[in-house]
């Protein structure tokens, strides 16, 4: 079982809460390959022959749009794992300002941005809007949370990973 977590326009929590599994993580490397994950391991692009991915984060560049193409190629299952993926998340917030305005405030307004107050010309360009990824391929799945809660987690994720099918009651899909 090879598995793939693509990291998209999110903010990397996502990613954090299946490392917040602790102790299962164990459990789940016993029966599954992580074969790619920009954020945990040096890989540039998903090999051929997942099993599952799960893609965190919205929509919001070509190039986001470009890896979810490539991803759901190479994948047999995918799944959409966070608000972001699932609605466009915060990601959709960026559609309140212009482009020039969110290039001014990230690059030379923010606190951290660099003295010389240059703009990037190697950011890939905006799509017109924010996508959540089932706008843009075919979704199997859909794991849904600001992060998705931990305990959900715990049911789900295996539960994905056996091919098997879950019962949920309302309670445990919607936020407490
Ligand atoms: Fe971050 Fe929430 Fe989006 Fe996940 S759903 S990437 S935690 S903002």
């Amino acid at each position: 079982m090879k598995i793939a977590i693509e990291e998209l326009a999110g903010c990397s929590g996502c990613t954090i809460a299946v490392l917040d599994l602790h102790e299962m993580l164990l459990d789940l490397v016993a029966q599954a390959d992580i074969v790619y994950s920009p954020v945990i391991m040096d890989v540039k692009e998903p090999p051929e022959g997942i099993d599952i991915a799960f893609v965190t984060g919205a929509i919001r560049n070509e190039e986001n749009h470009e890896r979810l193409k490539l991803l759901r190629k190479r994948a047999k299952k995918v799944v959409a794992f966070g608000t972001c993926a699932c609605y466009g998340g915060v990601s959709g917030l960026s559609m309140l300002s212009s482009n020039d305005e969110l290039f001014n405030y990230v690059y030379r307004e923010t606190a951290t941005a660099d003295d010389d107050g240059v703009i990037p010309n190697d950011v890939p360009p905006f799509l017109y809007r924010a996508f959540a990824v089932g706008d843009i391929t075919k979704i199997d799945y859909y794991i849904t949370g600001c992060p998705p809660k931990e305990a959900f987690l715990r049911q789900i994720i295996p539960a994905i990973i056996a091919g098997d099918t879950l019962a949920l009651s309302r309670k445990s899909v919607c936020a407490e």
